[in-house]
């Protein structure tokens, strides 16, 4: 991985109280995803080095103990008649997202009152999701960040 690729990624989760990499052995591998966390930094591997320690990633925790990193809300008449398309594009992105961000992940996605909710384990795959649906279907897209950089509130509506 390119060194300054990887100084970017590490310092995005730096102030993560889940991402405290000098608890982790390098390399550790997750039990529960598989991501592999080496050289410093999570990544995906197609085999984990053979004296990977097991443990949980960050990731996995924020979704074992559903600590959100960013909430994505959906609504209006729009999303309730192309519900499936925007789905199939929610879960693309946040395939896309989790290929190069390994610890970006949906928690949950679920309907409330007409609206689709969607959680994260962080900000970023939150935001692209908002901006991949705004970009394919117009409305309106709305974004905040109501603890600084570290949480984001994302809502697009189209009526
Ligand atoms: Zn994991």
């Amino acid at each position: 991985m390119a060194n300054n690729r990887k100084d970017k990624l590490l310092k995005e989760y730096i102030h993560d109280p889940y991402f405290t990499k000098e608890k982790y052995h390098d390399p550790s591998v997750c039990q529960q995803c598989g991501v592999v966390f080496h050289d410093g930094i999570f990544q995906w591997m197609e085999k984990a080095p053979t004296n990977a320690q097991k443990i949980i990633c960050p990731a996995c925790r924020r979704i074992n103990d559903k600590y959100e990193g960013g909430i994505v809300h959906l609504k209006g008449e729009f999303l309730q008649n192309h519900k499936d398309e925007i789905m199939n594009l929610i879960k693309n992105t946040a395939d896309e997202e989790m290929a190069y961000r390994p610890l970006e992940r949906i928690i949950e996605i679920k309907e409330e009152n007409g609206e689709i909710i969607i959680t994260t384990t962080y900000e970023h795959i939150a935001r692209r999701i908002g901006e991949a649906v705004h970009r394919a279907y117009k409305g309106s897209l709305n974004m905040q960040y109501p603890e600084g950089q570290k949480y984001i509130r994302v809502f697009w509506q189209r009526d």
